[in-house]
């Protein structure tokens, strides 16, 4: 079984400059390739795929560039990867699966450190606070003991690097033994998904919306003063472009884009976080399945009233963590139809009330008397119907 492991890293100033240089590395190879094989579709010359292109690139092309023998100092695997990446947006493009790949930018964070497991033989040494990698050493790491350190049991096959927000983050995929097959035993699960709150268990247990937490209130404050800083600058300095030509640069710009890029990075990590430990203690039930809504984000979305607050929530990121656990867990996930009416059911009668209101908070059933909090009534439902898809 493969898994991912992410983790943020702690690097030495030499190390980040190292990296820094690997990524910009990457982008200008992944760059050059698309570069190369436009030209040469111009020109009527048959496309080159990764393999074909690293030869050439080595051979060729560096003989011709003595300028770009920079890119020797880098570590070999890392600058191949970044063709084989260009070479896979490539081969989607012709196979129509998505647009001509974009060039790589420094300003979408783009670009990696690459690195691999080379052969049967070697490994990658990983020790409970550090972790061995070509061309830079031991680096440290920030979280100690995350990633497996039992060679024998846990291979790291490879992993990238990238930037992110003003901190590295490392990923990397690691080949481990199957987690032995506990039986499920718990009782199912049914989540009811909200914007007054994000979710409900059928058992009544709450996961208040993090969005009003006088904490992300205040990081969003923060954040759309900052956007409006931000706006001032870049009329400001195109106002100065236009005069004093394209050479004007505005550090203090640069500096508010960085502060929002952090202040967007923040909110992201306590969205993660928190979803990560409902779906923890979820999965730690071991229950028989786990049922929630497939819900419409998209349909949705075109509430506009609605939209900021649905894309908020992150509905679509639980939904795929949760699926993603829970295969590790063999636990089956049942995604309930969208035209499943979930929250007008009775639970006990299965009889339908038409008319409940928006503002209902309780559900009372006119066919069998049954009361229920309607949240808890709609995760019952979505818990026992037999209208929903498997997951995965
Ligand atoms: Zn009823």
């Amino acid at each position: 079984m493969l898994l991912t492991y992410k983790i943020e890293i702690k690097p030495t100033e030499k190390q980040a400059w190292q990296i820094d240089s690997h990524i910009s590395g990457s982008r200008w190879a992944y760059n050059l390739f698309l570069d190369i094989n436009r030209q040469r579709y111009e020109c009527g010359y048959h496309y080159m795929g990764a393999y074909e292109f690293s030869k050439w690139f080595n051979y060729e092309y560096l003989e011709a560039n003595p300028d770009d023998t920079w890119i020797k100092d880098l570590y070999a695997k890392s600058v191949k990867q970044a063709f084989i990446d260009a070479d896979t947006a490539m081969k989607r493009f012709f196979k129509k699966l998505g647009g001509f790949p974009h060039w790589r930018s420094f300003k979408r964070g783009q670009g990696s450190y690459y690195f691999v497991k080379n052969s049967k033989a070697q490994i990658i040494p990983c020790q409970r606070h550090r972790i061995k990698l070509p061309k830079l050493g031991w680096v440290r790491l920030k979280e100690f003991g995350y990633i497996p350190t039992d060679a024998e049991h846990f291979v790291i096959k490879q992993g990238r690097i990238k930037f992110k927000a003003g901190r590295y983050y490392l990923t990397c995929l690691v080949e481990q033994a199957e987690l032995p097959k506990s039986e499920l035993t718990g009782e199912p699960v049914g989540i009811d998904l909200g914007l007054k709150e994000f979710a409900i268990l059928n058992d009544g247990t709450l996961y208040h919306n993090q969005n009003k937490s006088s904490r992300v209130r205040s990081i969003r404050k923060r954040l759309r003063r900052l956007q409006r800083k931000m706006s001032r600058q870049y009329q400001a300095l195109k106002a100065r472009r236009q005069k004093e030509g394209k050479s004007a640069t505005d550090l203090n710009l640069a500096k508010t884009q960085r502060k929002v890029q952090r202040l967007y990075q923040q909110l992201t990590n306590i969205q993660s976080d928190y979803q990560n430990k409902i779906i923890a203690t979820v999965v730690r039930t071991k229950p028989q399945w786990v049922a929630l809504e497939d819900l419409n984000v998209k349909g949705m979305m075109k509430n506009r009233y609605l939209a900021k607050a649905i894309s908020h929530q992150g509905f679509y990121n639980f939904r795929n963590k949760l699926a993603t656990k829970c295969q590790q867990f063999d636990i089956p996930v049942h995604l309930t139809g969208r035209f499943e009416p979930t929250s007008k059911l009775c639970h006990q009668c299965g009889h339908k009330k038409v008319d409940l209101k928006l503002k209902d908070r309780v559900y009372e059933c006119s066919n069998c008397n049954y009361t229920k909090d309607r949240d808890i009534n709609a995760a019952l439902n979505i818990r026992d119907t037999e209208n929903f898809e498997l997951a995965y």
